[in-house]
């Protein structure tokens, strides 16, 4: 089994960046990956809060920018690859893939992220991929000249409405309460857009379709309004996420969500375990966040080996 000093699994902003330092200190580094590099902002139009960038830039852009830099200075990463398990052996830790390969890593660095999180009403699993979606980049050109909806009121759901508004004829936002969660200026766009109307209070039911293909949302409404059933063509669901953190639950304290506990030096409660980014119980969940979480998780990793060699 090859031996490693550090084994970084999820391969987004927190994961690259802590590729990047721990590689740049000549550590050995492998980088797990379920998919291709870049995490979750892959799936983002337009990133424009990422400093250095004026002008904004595209998540597959900026994810692949730090997978080249980290790349650069000698880390190793195995895409498509997915983690089945991490186990302590000693004072290290076997990291198991999902074909039986197998690293001995020095110390372990998740950054696994999280998933969206699914509404749980009839007929969201069954119209997936026949006109409910979690994926605004990757389905909005289906919809050109359509009627969708998008369900939430963060930034995910703002944003990726004001994205629809580009194919769409019409795009409703279908939040729950009557105030919406996302960052001021992300919301007045959308109250500026005229493609956009918002539906507050309203509960989604029930997705509605016929011949395998979404004709509507059945909607309940909390203001006293009667309920109704909303006309549409697509439905793209962001109400949030759920933390990827089951590789460790039997390790690590997580908070009562499922998010990893953390210090600032993203230390976990299992020495030799560190955690960055979407998954950890960290306040902000930002890119910049996100890769500050990896550079300070790495740092700390560093340390840690080095003060465990040098004590043997
Ligand atoms: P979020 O901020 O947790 O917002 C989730 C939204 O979905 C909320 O408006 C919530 O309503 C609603 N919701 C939750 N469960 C629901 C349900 N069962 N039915 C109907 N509505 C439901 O999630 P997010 O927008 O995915 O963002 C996740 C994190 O990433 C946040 O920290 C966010 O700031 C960050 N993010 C940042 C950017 C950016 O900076 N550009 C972009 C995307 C995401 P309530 O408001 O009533 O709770």
């Amino acid at each position: 089994m090859e031996t490693i000093d550090i084994a970084i699994i999820g391969g987004g902003p927190a994961g690259l960046t802590a590729a990047l330092y721990s590689a740049r200190a000549r550590a050995k580094t492998i980088v797990f990956e379920t998919a291709l590099p870049g995490g979750q902002i892959i799936t983002t139009d337009h990133v424009e809060n990422y400093p250095a960038f004026p002008e904004g830039l595209s998540g597959a852009e900026l994810g692949d920018l730090m997978y080249r830099q980290a790349e650069r200075f000698g880390a190793e990463f195995r895409t498509f690859a997915s983690v089945e398990k991490i186990e302590p052996s000693g004072l290290d830790f076997i990291v198991t893939d999902s074909e039986g390969a197998q690293v001995l890593a020095h110390a372990v660095i998740l950054s696994t992220g999280a998933v969206p999180r699914r509404l749980g009403i009839p007929g969201e699993a069954e119209y997936t991929g026949r006109g409910v979606s979690w994926c605004a980049t990757c389905d909005g050109a289906l919809f050109r000249d359509k009627t969708v909806a998008v369900i939430g009121g963060g930034d995910a759901a703002v944003e990726e409405a004001l994205f629809l508004t580009k194919f769409a004829a019409k795009v409703y936002v279908i939040h729950r309460r009557d105030e919406l969660r996302a960052t001021k200026c992300i919301q007045e766009r959308c109250f500026e857009n005229e493609k956009i109307e918002l539906k507050w209070s309203r509960v989604p039911r029930e997705v509605r379709g016929e011949g395998g293909k979404v004709t509507g949302v059945e909607l309940t409404a909390t203001n006293g309004d009667p309920d109704e059933f909303l006309p549409l063509d697509g439905i793209f669901i962001f109400v949030g996420v759920e933390p990827k953190s089951d590789l460790v639950k039997d390790l690590a304290d997580l908070d009562g969500a499922g998010y990893v506990k953390v210090d600032h030096e993203g230390r976990t409660s299992y020495p030799g375990l560190y955690a960055a980014g979407d998954v950890t119980d960290s306040e902000l969940k930002q890119v910049i966040t996100a890769a500050a979480g990896g550079a300070a998780s790495a740092f700390e990793a560093l340390r840690y080996i080095d003060e465990r060699l040098c004590s043997v």
